[in-house]
């Protein structure tokens, strides 16, 4: 469903890459990455993946655009594959529209929804169901159900684990920036390796003047024990480095000279989303102070962005935010929904379903149980079918012809994965 093919080329950068996992002692473990994108098809637009019964796509012209959406037609979004073909089979999808309030009442879920974009008035619309299934993203879910637990009460009897084992994919983000040349060729994420066995380090580029980025980071600072030390390190830096900051901040070619380090890891760390009070009302908060802290500095990446940029030439960057605060960023938020056998232990079993109330399920990042140390959305989208799976089909669903088509697209596919 999600179109995912091997990229084997090797860009310059790749190239960079592979010769630090070289100096790391890991070239064994350096590889291209699976990508979900057209990359074999041409101009002309096919629907290269479900037998003419898909979407037209274009192939990939190597922009390295994918991060802020890809113009060209050829990235795998899920409009392009189980949103179209769900529309297809009659589901109604309905844009801009943001649910906030779920009650349970006499076995019905009622789901108040607001428009997110009109200006005149909020758009409300309550819905009502025998069963619902929440999946937006660890944040959305996070927020739509503390929410309900703690803010509105209609849902009180949620289990109290909700918001724990919150994950960050154990991860960091760095960067090298002013390159001897031009870094972000291909697609925005073309190879990895693995420094150590609990790390892996992927490069991600960004296409020709997306220089947003630049503004979260610094020049780069070792570790140390609290936020107070490394900003004095970072002053001391930038004083005795001037010219360095100068040419982050105007580098008006930042984003085609540069490669962000993506390092991610298996490590068994974990905080925890609260609803708490502010002086702006109740809202969702992080709690890092637990037994398993999340480190906001991650030696192996540092060395391996440090390694990078003597190779290039560039200028080692690590992010603000966790200079300052001391607090850890991530692309690939997960967890707070924990899987368990029982109520107190967990909000959901083993088959996604909530505990303690019928035909309420969750199926995104917030169930992910650990940090998985890859990009996670092969791993949601599994654990996604898997939850679908153990749903009986409706008898009338057979009987359209989409429906159909695709049972028989998937045993050919069974078969040639079998063959
Ligand atoms: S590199 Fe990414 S954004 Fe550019 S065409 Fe290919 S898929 Fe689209």
């Amino acid at each position: 469903m999600l179109g995912r093919k091997k990229y084997t080329k090797l860009n310059i950068e790749d190239q960079v890459l592979e010769e630090v996992s070289k100096e790391m002692n890991a070239h064994d473990t350096f590889e291209t990455v699976h990508v979900g994108v057209n990359i074999d098809g041409t101009e002309e637009e096919t629907d290269p993946y479900f037998n003419g019964l898909g979407p037209l796509r274009k192939g990939c012209i190597e922009c390295a655009g994918c991060m802020v959406g890809c113009r060209e037609n050829a990235k795998n979004t899920l409009d392009r594959n189980y949103l179209w073909f769900a529309e297809k089979m009659g589901l109604k999808i309905l844009p801009e529209t943001k649910a906030e309030k779920i009650s349970f009442i006499d076995n019905l879920y009622y789901v108040e929804t607001r428009n997110v974009t009109s200006f005149f008035s909020r758009g409300k619309e309550t819905f009502s169901a025998k069963g619902i299934v929440v999946a937006s993203g660890a944040l959305g879910t996070m927020e739509l159900l503390l929410k309900q637990k703690y803010k509105f009460t209609t849902l009180s009897s949620l289990s109290d684990k909700l918001g724990y084992e919150l994950r960050t994919n154990a991860e960091t983000l760095c960067a090298v920036s002013g390159a001897f040349e031009k870094l972000n060729n291909g697609l925005a994420i073309t190879s990895v390796f693995s420094p150590d066995p609990h790390t892996h380090v992927e490069i991600v580029k960004y296409p020709d003047k997306s220089n947003a980025m630049k503004w979260f980071f610094g020049l780069s600072v070792g570790g140390a024990d609290s936020s107070f030390k490394r900003t004095c390190m970072l002053s001391l830096k930038t004083l005795t480095h001037p010219w360095q900051l100068l040419k982050t901040l105007f580098n008006f070619k930042w984003s085609t000279r540069m490669v962000i380090f993506l390092v991610m890891q298996t490590t068994d760390n974990a905080m925890k989303m609260v609803w708490g009070k502010s002086i702006l009302g109740s809202k969702m908060k992080i709690d890092n102070s637990g037994n398993k802290k999340v480190p906001a500095f991650i030696p192996v990446g540092q060395e391996v962005m440090e390694r990078y940029a003597r190779k290039v030439t560039g200028i080692p960057q690590n992010i603000l935010l966790e200079v300052f605060f001391n607090r850890p960023t991530t692309a690939h938020i997960l967890g707070g929904c924990p899987m368990s056998d029982t109520i107190e232990t967990g909000v959901v079993d083993k088959n996604l379903k909530v505990h303690g109330f019928p035909d309420f399920y969750i199926t995104d990042g917030s169930v992910i149980q650990g940090n998985i140390g890859v990009n996670p959305s092969l791993t949601i989208t599994a654990m996604a079918e898997y939850c679908m799976s153990k749903i009986p089909q409706k008898a009338e669903a057979d009987s359209n012809d989409i429906s159909k088509q695709l049972i028989l697209l998937e045993n050919e596919w069974k078969k040639k994965r079998s063959g």
